[in-house]
């Protein structure tokens, strides 16, 4: 396990209690996804969710439970509540994605943007003034890569 600045460690964890995580390093992409996975997964309208090194984060109580959410992606969750903790793309080994709600604070990281909004209900209205993206961010910045959630 990387050692990483304590002083940005971020603690969350599940709604019974029994799974707790850390997250060190800097958090990064910090969004709210409107893909359809996201809103099944959580029986929710939308998913905020925010980045760190895959060796940052840490399982501290508990034991996660992953599910293969598609063939590109796992997700892990409370084995007991069913809490959403992780978005884990294959292709992207290197990081790892924690649901900011899930977060202990989390108004520590607040969404940057909105990624996936092609897939947004159409009551679900915001007007936070973020930039939204039909689909991944790397797409919405007409870069190259890989998409965001799956
Ligand atoms: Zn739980
Ligand atoms: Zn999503």
């Amino acid at each position: 396990m990387e050692s990483t600045d304590t002083a940005s460690v971020l603690t969350g964890g599940c709604h019974c209690g029994r799974l707790r995580y850390e997250a060190r390093g800097t958090a990064f992409h910090p969004t709210i996804c409107h893909c359809v996975d996201c809103r099944r997964i959580a029986g929710s309208p939308c998913v905020a969710w925010f980045s760190v090194e895959r060796n940052g984060f840490r399982v501290v109580a508990g034991e996660m439970r992953l599910y293969a959410s598609s063939t590109r992606a796992e997700r892990g969750f409370c084995g007991y509540c069913g809490t959403p903790l992780t978005f884990q793309a294959h292709d992207l080994p290197d990081e790892i994605d924690i649901t900011t709600a899930s977060l202990d604070e989390p108004e520590r990281v607040p969404p940057l943007d909105h990624t996936r909004v092609a897939r947004r209900l159409s009551w679900m209205r915001f007007a936070d003034g973020l930039p939204a993206y039909p689909g991944s961010r790397e797409e919405g910045l007409a870069r190259k890569g890989p998409g965001g959630q799956g």
